[in-house]
């Protein structure tokens, strides 16, 4: 089998209310689909992590070194491209990039193989996993406090056993947020909070501080990503455990990160820090260093389906009669294209998700909606 097209999906929805997180504002939703086209007839699916047309672009820069090569070797495609951009790679979008083909790969081998994704990983320790919502973003226009309580209480009354909050905003501003969730939910929900590296060190201390009473499963990039001595400062100086690792890339980007304990709970992206093929690696490397890991999602049915077949084959750590159980990252903020690019959407049945357990990653896309949602050139 060889490949014979790589192509890219830049599919977007312009938001009815604009929202923000605390380093970025959204408009509009974009994601970027990868497709590969192997002479058989086989075609596989994967996503990039981040900005649509600037993944598509090095998704393209990619091409030359895959066109005629074997899908199913993915050990020797990832560094082949590793190594094509790695003296100005390493991260960012030459990951993010590489994680979409090494993922549509996967789902390449898979078919080939006729077997899910997570069988070809060692096999499924769990056929569903528990979700959590994520949301609570700051809506143009709408009473943060108001909003975000009413927000979560609706994912409470949906199943969810736990809702991360945004927050990053403001330090007084922040925790009236959280206590109002934690007020509108009652103490059983469980609650993450998630700066997007919105802080100083001074900011995350002080709310870590004041925000532990109000029970808190995590505290989500609290400072910027690149000031590891900040993030154990933080971890060091206040109750809640601190998680981190979208935007870490590679088995070289976690390294640090992990050895020097800057977390206690790891954040891979499937689609940014490399595929399965890195995604599987590094999950190895937090469990060496007894770390959790916790993937973080945030894209399309296709990135939710890769995190799921990742999830399914996720060794539990410590094995022991109740494992400690992996939970799935699920966005709730506006998006029509998220689930519509597959025939059959991945949704939750109270904050329970089913692993789909079908060929490759046990999804079918919808090319209908790929034309409906294809991104505008303005
Ligand atoms: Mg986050």
């Amino acid at each position: 089998m060889k490949i014979t097209a790589i192509r890219t999906h830049l599919l977007e929805h312009r938001l009815a209310v604009p929202f923000e997180s605390a380093s970025m504002r959204f408009d509009r939703r974009a994601h970027v689909l990868v497709e590969i086209v192997c002479d058989d007839g086989t075609t596989g699916w994967g996503e990039c992590l981040g900005p649509a047309r600037p993944n598509a672009a090095v998704v393209g820069a990619y091409t030359p070194w895959l066109v005629g090569t074997d899908p199913l070797e993915t050990e020797k495609i990832w560094a082949r491209l590793y190594n094509a951009l790695r003296d100005q790679g390493q991260r960012g979008l030459a990951l993010t990039a590489l994680s979409g083909i090494d993922i549509a790969l996967w789902d390449i081998k898979g078919k080939y193989f006729d077997v899910p994704v997570s069988t070809l990983l060692g096999g499924r320790f769990r056929e569903t996993v528990r979700a959590y919502a994520t949301g609570s973003f700051k809506r143009d226009g709408i009473d943060r406090v108001e909003d975000n309580a009413a927000e979560v209480a609706r994912y409470h009354a949906e199943g969810f056993h736990a809702s991360k909050i945004k927050i990053g905003f403001g330090v007084s501003e922040d925790l009236a947020v959280v206590r109002a969730v934690r007020d509108a939910v009652g103490p059983d929900m469980r609650l993450m909070v998630d700066a997007n590296h919105g802080y100083d060190v001074l900011e995350a201390l002080e709310f870590g501080r004041k925000a532990a009473e109000l029970d808190i499963d995590w505290f989500e990039e609290p400072v910027v990503p690149e000031q590891l001595g900040a993030y154990r400062e933080v971890r060091a100086g206040q109750p809640i455990p601190v998680a981190g690792g979208e935007t870490w890339h590679s088995r070289w980007g976690m390294r640090e990160p992990v050895e020097t304990r800057a977390v206690d709970i790891l954040q891979p992206d499937l689609a940014g820090v490399g595929g399965f093929t890195e995604a599987r690696r590094v999950a190895d490397l937090a469990a060496l260093h007894g770390i959790r890991v916790v993937p973080h999602v945030w894209g399309t049915a296709v990135h939710i389906a890769a995190a799921l077949q990742f999830m399914a084959s996720m060794v539990p750590n410590p094995v022991r009669v109740n494992p400690i159980e992996p939970i799935l990252e699920f966005d709730r903020t506006e998006n029509p294209f998220r689930q519509a690019v597959i025939k059959t959407p991945i949704e939750h049945d109270q904050g329970v998700v089913k692993i789909p357990d079908g060929p490759g990653l046990g999804i079918e896309i919808d090319r209908d909606a790929l034309a409906e949602f294809r991104m505008r050139d303005d």
